[in-house]
């Protein structure tokens, strides 16, 4: 049997991998699904994906009323393509515009309002609940998403390689960005994550800490298919 079926007899086939920007939390996330055959759920996608439909539609990112609506509107899909995260927002694929600088900025205003993130959590959840089995990467996936999940991963690393990993995708995506920019993007994106009322980034007390400093992708990969017993898959 393999291991998604053996992880879903045992209620188990949630894996919560929480982190801040740059960690390797998306690249380690999605390699993990892969090799597992599970579902692979980017909440930061959703969140930015929710972010470029307020700015199409010109809501005021300090409406949280409207923001809220917002959400029970849209329609926001993720699936695979080849390696890579295809977006959609309605019938538009938004994967390359939700990566924009300019976006990013903006969305730590729509991710901090309560009921916007009350919608997200019903997606994400419903998401993960209809797959045979789900890796979610965020910013609350242990603490608030998925409280009871069996496996959670916290990863981390230093502000300088957090920021070379960052500069380093985005050049690759085509996007003229300075690391300085970037530095300061990250930094501003931190302190809010981790001081929002609401659902901010915190390590769930049970999940294992991993610094990604100083690891690469592969060892991360290992190292959380070793906990949970699947290094073999
Ligand atoms: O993961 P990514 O960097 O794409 O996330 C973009 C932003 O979305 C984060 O900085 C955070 O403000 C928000 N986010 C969140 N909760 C999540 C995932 C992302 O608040 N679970």
């Amino acid at each position: 049997m393999d291991y998604a079926n053996k992880a879903r007899r045992r209620g188990d086939k949630i894996i919560a991998i929480d982190g801040p920007a740059g960690s390797g939390k998306s690249t380690v996330a999605k390699e993990v699904a892969r090799r597992l055959d599970f579902l692979y759920v980017d909440t930061g996608a959703i969140y930015r994906a929710l972010t470029l439909a307020a700015m199409r539609e010109k809501v005021d990112l300090e409406d949280g009323k409207a923001l809220a609506e917002l959400a029970r509107r849209v329609k926001i899909q993720l699936s695979m393509r080849g390696d890579s995260l295809k977006v959609m927002l309605g019938r538009e694929d938004v994967s390359r515009a939700i990566r924009e600088q300019a976006l990013t900025e903006r969305v730590r205003f729509v991710a901090q309002i309560k009921a916007v993130r009350a919608e997200l959590v019903k997606l994400q959840r419903k998401l993960a609940e209809n797959a045979k089995g789900a890796v979610l990467e965020g910013r609350d996936i242990g603490t608030v998403v998925f409280p009871t999940a069996k496996y959670k991963f916290y990863l981390d690393a230093s502000p300088s390689e957090r920021t070379r990993r960052r500069f380093k995708e985005l050049r690759q995506m085509g996007q003229k960005v300075r690391a300085e920019a970037i530095a300061e993007d990250i930094e501003k994106r931190d302190k809010s994550d981790m001081t929002r009322a609401v659902a901010p980034l915190a390590k769930a007390q049970d999940a294992v800490f991993i610094d990604t400093t100083k690891l690469s992708v592969r060892d991360v990969v290992e190292k959380i298919l070793d906990i949970i017993g699947a290094s073999s898959q």
